[in-house]
């Protein structure tokens, strides 16, 4: 049997990333007016894992040419205030952002620690639809999801999964997309980029009956369950294109942390049916990052070409 093609996330995301800088600098050189983006990342709490992914959107920024402020908050537990203070303190701040005409995007880092999933929507709802760079505004997402309008962001990971099928040159119109998930956001976005795109979507979830038919039968596999190494290779057609958004730690005693990284789909299996796959990690994850980067880019433009009108 053959090897699928890895796709390079990695790769791919660090070309958007230069290809960013490169126009927002060429943009600044024509119109000295357009400041590069600026990005506000608000967090509450201190959990390990918002504070690895907002590193790396530190990161991405600065070599996307971006300026970025990381601004945190206690939660209740760490001030031993109130509880919901910490909650207010943010919808403060993304008050604040939302005024400030110099701040391009707003990111709310989720899970928001001590807070609880109505508290989470409402600070969600409160980021100025023009600055919602994560796209889970609920006016973007009925944008996205409409057949006509376009929303002013497109959600990141589903965005970065499809920047990684059209990689390939596979094209998507008329080709049947199986999607494991249905999260607001993952599972269902994706679904709807890739019916934008003209794709017969099948969409799964834990209820699904079947589920390993339904996956044979699909051109398209994108896997967003986090469930550890769940789809397996013999359950694929073969030549199909595998992307796999989970991120899942499973013990390894080989590895000095005691665990490793591993994502929705038994890679090993897999990479010998597909005709394309993303490893775990450096597929998914860094085209999230950069898709945020792109979209704070798209921000800074519109803000900068209305305020020109004006
Ligand atoms: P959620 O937990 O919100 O949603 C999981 C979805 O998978 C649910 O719809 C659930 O069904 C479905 N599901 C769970 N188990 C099964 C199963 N056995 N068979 C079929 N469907 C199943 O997760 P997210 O969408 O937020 O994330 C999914 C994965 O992607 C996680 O591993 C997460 O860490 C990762 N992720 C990675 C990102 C990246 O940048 N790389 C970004 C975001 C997420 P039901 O609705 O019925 O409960």
């Amino acid at each position: 049997s053959s090897q699928a093609k890895i796709i390079d996330g990695n790769a791919i995301a660090k070309e958007i990333r230069t290809s960013l800088s490169k126009s927002i600098e060429e943009l600044h050189a024509q119109a000295p007016t357009f400041h590069p983006p600026h990005l506000v990342i608000l967090q509450l709490g201190s959990s390990p894992a918002s504070t690895t992914y907002i590193r790396m959107k530190l990161k991405a920024a600065e070599e996307s040419g971006m300026t970025v402020q990381h601004i945190k908050v206690e939660s209740d537990d760490e001030s031993g205030e109130p509880k919901g203070t910490g909650v207010k303190k943010v919808l403060e701040l993304v008050r604040h952002a939302n005024a400030d005409e110099k701040v391009s995007g707003i990111l709310v880092q989720l899970p928001l620690e001590g807070a609880g999933k109505a508290e989470e929507k409402s600070v969600v709802d409160s980021v100025s639809v023009s600055k919602d760079v994560d796209g889970f505004h609920p006016e973007n997402i009925g944008l996205l999801t409409s057949r006509i309008s376009e929303p002013y962001f497109t959600p990141c990971t589903p965005a970065g999964v499809i920047k990684l099928i059209e990689s390939t040159g596979f094209d998507l119109a008329g080709s049947s997309a199986v999607v494991l998930g249905r999260s607001d956001i993952v599972g269902t976005p994706v679904c709807a980029l890739l019916r934008k795109k003209d794709a017969t979507v099948t969409q799964c979830h834990s209820r699904t009956k079947n589920l390993e038919d339904i996956v044979r039968s699909a051109d398209v596999v994108i896997a967003a369950i986090g469930q550890a190494e769940f789809v397996r290779g013999e359950w694929l057609k073969p030549g199909a294109i595998v992307i796999d958004v989970g991120t899942n730690y499973i013990p390894d005693a080989s590895k000095k942390s005691g665990q490793r990284l591993v994502g929705d789909v038994h890679y090993e299996s897999a990479s010998k049916v597909a005709s394309y796959i993303t490893p775990v990690p450096g597929g998914v994850g860094p085209m999230t990052v950069a898709m945020l980067m792109h979209n704070t880019f798209e921000a800074a433009k519109r803000t900068w070409s209305t305020r020109r009108e004006r």
